[in-house]
């Protein structure tokens, strides 16, 4: 028997008890004499005795133990000496003393240290995955994720839900990412995509009678990468059959009140529901962070007569002029303000206009341009008492308002420590939201045409689909998201199922019907066989777990990651490949140009 015990399991109750521990050498001390190591295993540490006067032989050995060395030993459990416990390790009121010792494998000088207390660069540590990945927060991030998807599973095997998998080397399918592509050897000049989402299978699959389908699946998306996204990332992916949107909803929100009761002992309340609408003119986002309030206000009633030039701008059609208040930050220093300006300016506002209240009045770098009617009305509007600051953007397009000031919002409200500490446990640290009702199309400006802000299989409503080919802009959609403290969690929609439908939206949206016959016939083929109503939605693993863990970043929560530029410094990828495998797949390389 290699071991007979995990090392963190140890307990007072194991006083006496001969064992036998494999793991790795965590920290060693030596006292002369005797030595004393941390032995450290999937369970935790545990504290190994090497007393010389009691285990002569073993000197030699102990001696030459380092840092990370793969060890075996044998020894009995023994009670520590009084004023030698140690309580921030579970297994610190016992040690075991060595009478034997194995060196299973050597370790060369790690990198950094294995430990939670060391900044350890992040090329470092993806470089050396295995090594980062034995450390405890890395270890107890990977448990989390595997309770997480235990519990989905479990959750989804009760509801009546089959597991099935899609193909990894399909076509594109629309998620609105540039496609990964890979060459096929066996057709030269064609190319399988990966799959952007599975969701043209998942869609065939209801009109193949599967009922209730889900699959925890990989996707992969070419774009840039921010904190909350990675080129190929997991999704549970959930599709249902005859359903409205309700039906969707309350089987996603119990799988989630499921898992977070199960896995983080916390009893969510009902989500809330925020219309698309509601959502962006009360965080100017449509991922809001409903942990705190600081809400935007509208400014443009309290300067219906506003003289100054910057103000008027966002009094234009289609534009708006709206603020956020920052609580007791008045006094904010000069250098800070201008940080916020700088920030406004970097997400695309022109500038950002601040207003120190005071009891005495305004303080303000625009004080002059304003009339005596507004330094009364604007602290009004703006809902801001004595020592508070405002921040104010105004645009001739509102949506540049909103996303300045709504993501100003959601950085600030934590930076300003509007957001408390709480336990994993407490259902007040999770604010989920159902944001429902957004339009169908966006404009996009650059192209000068109409795109899809979900997919485009995503249903109509319908009392808006008659604007279809007239007024795009008012066309609702039945999609629907679900956000958590800020972050984006899930989206889904009940789907079109009539093949005409289907064709006229993908006309509005620019698509020519021998285009949308190439790249989507297989599904409108389909829809000609007696497609079910159906509808689902997809969350995401990574940030599930992310979010859970209390990490910002879900490279945080994945094995292996890629860094922000799409590489992995641990296995080199994506690396150039051999002229003769170029070959075979018929592609010859163009030398690098500018991207
Ligand atoms: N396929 C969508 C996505 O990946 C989700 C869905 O509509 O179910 O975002």
């Amino acid at each position: 028997m290699m071991r007979s015990h995990r090392c963190g399991d140890l307990r007072t109750t194991d006083e006496g008890a001969p064992v036998a521990l494999c793991g790795w050498v965590h920290t060693r001390r030596d006292h002369g004499g005797v030595i004393f190591i941390d032995l450290r295993d999937v369970a935790g540490l545990v504290q190994v005795v090497f007393n010389f006067s009691e285990a002569p032989a073993l000197q030699g050995a102990a001696e030459g133990l380092r840092s990370e060395f793969c060890v075996r030993v044998e020894g009995e459990v023994r009670r520590r000496k009084e004023g030698t416990t140690n309580e921030a390790l579970a297994t610190g009121e016992i040690e075991v003393a060595a009478t034997s010792l194995e060196v299973l494998s050597v370790s060369a000088t790690p990198p950094f240290q294995v430990d939670e207390h060391h900044d350890v660069e992040e090329m470092l540590r993806l470089k050396y995955r295995y090594l980062d990945l034995r450390r405890t927060r890395m270890q107890s991030n990977l448990q989390l994720r595997h309770a997480i998807v235990s519990s989905i599973r479990r959750f989804y095997d009760a509801h009546g839900f089959t597991e099935v998998e899609t193909p990894m080397l399909t076509r594109a399918t629309p998620e609105g990412a540039r496609d990964y592509l890979v060459p096929a050897r066996l057709h030269p000049g064609s190319f399988y995509a990966l799959p952007q989402s599975p969701q043209l299978f998942k869609q065939l699959l209801m009109v193949a009678g599967l009922d209730r389908y889900y699959q925890i699946v990989r996707c992969f998306r070419d774009e840039d990468l921010r904190a909350d996204r990675q080129p190929d990332f997991t999704q549970l992916d959930v599709e249902m059959s005859f359903v409205d949107r309700e039906d969707v909803l309350a089987v996603t929100e119990a799988m989630f009140k499921q898992v977070w009761a199960e896995v983080l002992g916390a009893e969510l309340q009902d989500f809330v529901r925020l219309t698309f609408a509601e959502s962006m003119a009360r965080f100017g986002t449509d991922k809001p962070d409903l942990r705190f309030g600081m809400e935007l206000t509208d400014l443009s009633g309290a300067l219906q007569q506003t003289e100054f030039r910057v103000f008027q701008a966002g009094k234009e059609e289609g534009g708006a002029v709206k603020a956020i208040v920052l609580g007791s930050q008045g006094g904010m220093p000069r250098k800070q303000i201008d940080a916020l300006v700088e920030e406004a300016k970097a997400l695309g506002a022109g500038g950002l206009v601040w207003i120190a209240v005071a009891d005495e009045g305004l303080r303000s770098p625009v004080e002059k341009f304003l009339s005596e009617d507004e330094h009364r009305e604007l602290p009004r509007a703006a809902a801001a008492k004595a020592g508070d600051l405002i921040l104010i953007v105004a645009d001739g397009h509102a949506e540049v308002v909103d996303r300045v000031l709504g993501s100003m919002r959601n950085r600030l409200g934590k930076h300003l420590g509007l957001v408390p500490e709480r336990a994993r446990a407490d259902p007040e640290a999770w604010k989920f939201a159902w944001i429902v009702d957004f339009p169908w199309f966006e404009r996009d400006e650059a192209a000068g045409a109409w795109t899809a802000i979900h997919h485009p299989f995503t249903g109509i409503t319908p009392d808006t689909v008659d604007y279809l080919e007239s007024a795009p802009e008012k066309v609702l959609s039945k999609a629907y998201d679900i956000t958590l403290n800020g972050w984006e969690l899930a989206s889904g929609s009940i789907r079109i199922h009539d093949r005409a439908l289907q064709e006229r939206v993908l006309a509005a949206l620019g698509i020519s019907k021998e285009e949308a016959q190439a790249r989507f016939g297989f599904l409108l083929d389909a829809f000609a066989f007696g497609p079910p109503p159906h509808g689902g939605i997809a969350p995401g693993i990574d940030r599930i777990v992310a979010l859970a863990a209390g990490e910002d970043n879900i490279r945080e929560v994945i094995a292996f990651p890629k860094t922000q530029s799409a590489a992995d410094p641990l296995t080199g990828a994506p690396a150039p490949v051999d002229a003769d495998q170029l070959e075979a797949l018929h592609l010859a390389l163009k030398p690098p140009g500018p991207t």
